[in-house]
């Protein structure tokens, strides 16, 4: 494959739903490459988020030029146009180098017969026992069993060809980097399934550097992970291990690792996934997006004042409208409605009360996670407010980006890449 724009071994997404955070953000990767540890930054901001809040793909670039330009960052840095298909990647072509090219619409509806028996013929070698380095148990994929797993991602590999070619077409090959998601899906992959889609995405000529599993377990938006540590352990394992393997045998790019969606506030996983980048030699990319906007939240309340009294507005009007914010991310949020403080109650809460419900620290008896959920994909009702919340912003700018910084730093840089 030609020279091709590269990604680091270490990157994180960020997302930055009003454009008001990069600076913020930044300083978390400047905070780590000043302790040792490149990690590059991603903005990454979804066609679904850019809707929901009336912002363009212009305005991510910007934001994230600024930044980069007054905090002098002299590592790489991209904009990504996260979960993007060919009905809607054509906004991001002037602003993006960072492509999520999401399939997952397509799982499970079959290719033409012809492209899975071609497709089987040409890959006899992942039938029968598959010894990959780092994995003591070889994979044992029995002919019926590839069929299956063809059958079921064959095509969605194949629209994940389209969009690449789509878009470099519009952009050069090599001028961006290439994500493909399949998160957004109900069953996870399993490692056996990752290889076979790593070697029907090499066939496809996409020069893939990150790749999106949907894991084992729970990843719901801004609380930690549900399920259980130990099996997503091995899985991760064992993925990184297949991720090398597909690199060497079917000539992806050696920068290719996996990137994990909803990664943010996922605490019980950064050791085991910092364990197994260790003991691999491997990266990752760990995409966050929404728990920034929490933070903003977050800063506003704790200012106190006009800031407190806006951030207690968002909550009251997503408990109003708690059914249409869900709606679109229903399948990564768990609210338990019954543990949703009342809009009167919350009406009285001290700023130390309401950042105590809403800040992410799983001790404290008073963190609520149905509440932190709820604003997590409350940020319409901050987005109809319009020119008076980014006035809120401007006025708590000091507390709102400390805990920006803070947050990205202590709770998902440190413990991942750092300890
Ligand atoms: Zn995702």
């Amino acid at each position: 494959m030609a020279e091709i724009l590269t990604l680091g071994r270490y990157s994180l997404g960020v997302g930055d739903r009003f454009a008001r955070q990069a600076p913020a953000q930044l300083r978390a990767c400047m905070t780590a490459a000043e302790k040792g540890v490149e990690v590059i930054p991603v903005w990454n901001k979804s066609n679904r988020e850019h809707v929901i809040i009336g912002s363009e793909p212009a305005g991510t670039r910007a934001a994230a030029d600024a930044a980069v330009k007054a905090l002098g960052w002299k590592r790489p840095y991209y904009v990504d146009a996260d979960h993007i298909g060919l009905r809607t990647v054509d906004r991001f072509i002037p602003y993006a180098d960072f492509y999520t090219i999401d399939v997952a619409d397509w799982i499970g509806k079959p290719a033409a017969a012809a492209a899975i028996e071609a497709f089987i013929r040409r890959h006899a070698e992942l039938v029968g026992k598959v010894a990959i380095p780092g994995i003591e148990e070889p994979f044992e994929i029995s002919a019926p069993e590839l069929r299956r797993i063809a059958g079921k991602y064959l095509l969605a590999v194949q629209e994940a060809g389209k969009v690449y070619r789509h878009v470099a077409g519009l952009k050069g090959e090599g001028k961006f980097i290439t994500e493909v998601s399949l998160d957004e899906t109900d069953s996870a992959q399993t490692p056996p399934e990752m290889l076979v889609i790593l070697a029907a995405l090499a066939n496809e000529g996409i020069p893939v550097q990150t790749i999106a599993p949907k894991f084992t377990g729970r990843f719901n938006k801004g609380v930690d992970y549900v399920g259980e540590v130990g099996r997503f352990e091995r899985e991760f394992n064992e993925d990184v291990a297949v991720v090398a393997y597909a690199v060497k045998q079917y000539g992806l790019p050696r920068t290719l690792k996996l990137s994990v969606h909803s990664g943010s506030d996922k605490f019980s996983l950064y050791g085991p996934i910092g364990r197994a980048l260790k003991r691999h030699k491997a990266g990752v990319h760990l995409k966050t997006a929404g728990t920034t906007w929490l933070e903003e939240v977050i800063g506003l309340a704790e200012a106190g004042g006009d800031g407190l009294v806006l951030a207690k507005e968002i909550n009251a009007g997503a408990l109003e409208h708690v059914e249409e914010l869900c709606a679109p991310y229903a399948t990564v949020i768990d609210i338990d409605r019954r543990k949703l403080p009342p809009a009167n109650v919350v009406q009285r809460w001290t700023n130390e009360q309401f950042v105590a419900a809403l800040r992410h620290e799983p001790r404290n008896p008073a963190f609520n996670p149905h509440l932190r959920q709820l604003l997590h994909v409350g940020y319409k009702i901050a987005a109809q407010m319009g020119e008076r919340y980014l006035e809120a912003l401007r006025e708590c700018e000091p507390s709102v980006s400390r805990n920006v910084t803070e947050n990205l730093y202590a709770r998902h840089l440190k413990p991942l890449f750092l300890t």
